[in-house]
C-alpha cells in the first residue's frame, strides 16, 4: 500500500479521543469546508507532511503498547475525514490485532461504503455532526449532510449504541441554543443515547457568505 500523508501524530490522550490512553493520528484531506476549522492543515498539500504506510505507523505508535494494554486504550484515527483511509485503517488493525481499541473521529460525510468497510474493525466512533439541519450544515460546511444522517441511521442499526458518541455544537453565528436542541432530540428520536453538546472554538478562516 502507498504510504499516506499524515500531518499529526499526538501521544498520551487521556478520555479525549475514546477510552484509555490514546494517541490520536489526523489524516491529510477533508470533503468539508467547515467555517472555524481548527485542522485547516487537513487542506494542504500533501507534500508538506510525513507519508505512512500502515506497517510504519504501527512501529512508530508502538512505543505506547504497554500504556494502550494497561488501560483498554488504542489509536484515535482524526484528521481531517479518516473514513477517506478505509484500507489503511483496515491494514492496521490486521497490524494491531484485537489489543488496542481503535476509534474514528468523522464527519461521516462520506459514502454509506466507506463506513461499511471498516465496521469489522473500529471499535468506537465519534461523530462531530455540525447539525441536523440541512440548511445550517450547508451554510457552515459548504456541503450536504444528507448521506451524514443516512451513514448515522446505518450506524445505530449495525453498530449499536455503546460504540457511538454524537458530538453536538454550538456554532457562533450559524446556529442557535434552539437549534442545537432541535438537533439532539432528532438525534434521541434516530436512538442516539451518549451526545456531548459543546461549543466551537471561532478560528474563522475564510470570509462568511
Ligand atoms: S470536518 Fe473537521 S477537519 Fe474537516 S473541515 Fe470540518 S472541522 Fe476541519
Amino acid at each position: 500500500m502507498s504510504p499516506v500523508p499524515i500531518f499529526g501524530i499526538s501521544r498520551h490522550r487521556i478520555s479525549i479521543d475514546g477510552k484509555g490512553v490514546t494517541t490520536l493520528v489526523t489524516f491529510q484531506g477533508c470533503p468539508l469546508h467547515c467555517r472555524y476549522c481548527l485542522n485547516d492543515i487537513c487542506h494542504s498539500s500533501a507534500d508538506t507532511m510525513q507519508h505512512y504506510t500502515p506497517e510504519s505507523l504501527y512501529q512508530k505508535v508502538g512505543i505506547d503498547n504497554l500504556y494502550f494494554i494497561a488501560t483498554h486504550g488504542g489509536v484515535c484515527f482524526g484528521g481531517g475525514e479518516p473514513l477517506l483511509r478505509v484500507d489503511f485503517i483496515k491494514k492496521f488493525r490486521e497490524l494491531a490485532g484485537k489489543g488496542w481499541g481503535l476509534t474514528v473521529e468523522t464527519s461521516l460525510n462520506v459514502p454509506l461504503s466507506q463506513v461499511k468497510a471498516v465496521a469489522k474493525v473500529v471499535d468506537d466512533y465519534i461523530i462531530d455532526i455540525k447539525d441536523c439541519n440541512p440548511e445550517i450544515y450547508k451554510a457552515y460546511t459548504d456541503c450536504d449532510n444528507t448521506q451524514v444522517m443516512q451513514n448515522l441511521k446505518w450506524l445505530v442499526e449495525h453498530v449499536g449504541q455503546g460504540h457511538l458518541m454524537v458530538r453536538v455544537p454550538h456554532i457562533p453565528n450559524y446556529n442557535t441554543p434552539e437549534d442545537v436542541a432541535r438537533s439532539i432530540a432528532q438525534l434521541r428520536e434516530m436512538g442516539i443515547e451518549t451526545i456531548d453538546e459543546f461549543d466551537y472554538v471561532v478560528r474563522e478562516k475564510k470570509p462568511q457568505k
